[in-house]
């Protein structure tokens, strides 16, 4: 809890996941292929315009995959574009951060040298965008392991972000997977360590074996916003699509924590009817069946509560506070 007056910080983050991570979460097989740039083409501009005009920083974890203009594929043109505008953000003062190269769900799971390339291959993308290493990492699916923050030692990041101590989250992730298995259709998504709701819920230094508690680690660790004793996650795609007054709750029960790591997706800038998303993702995913504008609304409502209360950082700013005072 912070004391009444102390200086709160919020800081925006937007995981830039591309349609086919849905379409893996909810058993729907392989996304459309005209479809596998719309986050990065359509709602990353969008988002970007948004926190541009209120001078908000953002940090932006990207799928390494998405923005390779080295990938000898027949979408070239489209990553290379992709990078063009993540350059842009780069430039204008905002943070890009590594979210795997091809966004594997099970990365946890997978071996030590599959996860070095995983990280490894993002790392490399995003030097060849701003010619300088980037500073943090968001794991897919919130599921940070030991061999992860291995990597971003030796890589000298400053920062991880992908725990999230949220039970809600938890059992509603539980919930459907367990819904999807017994209908033949199993989601792509791979259940999240469950010593992560233990973790603290404010920045802490890991341990490097048991990264969901306290220890020595070098990198520092960001969790994603739950709020205070509650945990209910506090992040945008539930905030957006919340009725007013349980988002107007939220926002003040986060007054009592001094930093505000508040994450919202690439598709909370999507719009369902405009971008053309096929009517089968439309029906499981609550927040594509708000319009676009009523989306944009919303956020701006929220982020002139939290303009009143907090200053807004990237989490690269934040993690160097903590890396000085832990
Ligand atoms: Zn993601």
């Amino acid at each position: 809890m912070t004391r009444p007056g102390a200086p709160r910080t919020c800081a925006v983050s937007v995981d830039l996941d591309g349609i086919a991570c849905y379409y893996r979460i909810h058993g729907l097989g392989a996304a459309p292929v005209e479809l596998e740039h719309v986050i990065l083409e359509r709602a990353l501009p969008r988002a970007a315009k948004l926190f541009a005009a209120r001078g908000i920083p953002v940090t932006w974890f990207v799928v390494g995959r998405d923005a390779d203009s080295e990938l000898a594929t027949p979408d070239r043109a489209a990553r290379a574009g992709n990078a063009a505008r993540l350059r842009a953000l780069a430039e204008r003062g905002d943070e890009l951060g590594n979210h795997s190269y091809s966004h594997p769900y099970e990365l946890a799971r997978l071996g030590g040298p599959e996860t070095v390339a995983e990280l490894e291959r993002c790392d490399r993308v995003l030097r060849q965008i701003t010619g300088t290493a980037p500073r943090g990492f968001r794991a897919p699916g919130y599921d940070l392991s030991p061999a992860m923050l291995d990597v971003l030692a030796r890589r000298g990041y400053r920062y991880d972000s992908s725990v999230f101590p949220a039970p809600g989250y938890y059992a509603a992730k539980a919930a459907v997977m367990a819904l999807l298995a017994a209908t033949g259709r199993p989601s792509g998504a791979v259940m999240t360590n469950p010593r992560a709701l233990t973790a603290p819920t404010d920045p802490y230094r890991p341990s490097m074996s048991r990264p969901w508690r306290r220890g020595q680690s070098p990198v520092v660790e960001l969790p994603v916003a739950v709020t205070p004793w509650t945990r209910l996650p506090a992040i945008g795609t539930s905030l957006i699509v919340a009725p007013a007054m349980i988002r107007n709750r939220l926002v003040r029960a986060m007054a009592g924590r001094a930093f505000f790591n508040f994450e919202l997706h690439g598709i909370d800038f999507a719009d369902a009817e405009i971008d053309g998303i096929p009517a089968e993702l439309v029906a499981r995913q609550p927040d594509l069946r708000v319009p676009i504008a009523e989306k944009l609304a919303r956020l701006e409502q929220l982020l002139d509560q939290l303009a009143a209360g907090w200053t807004f950082r990237t989490l690269a700013e934040v993690a160097s506070d903590v890396q000085r005072t832990q």
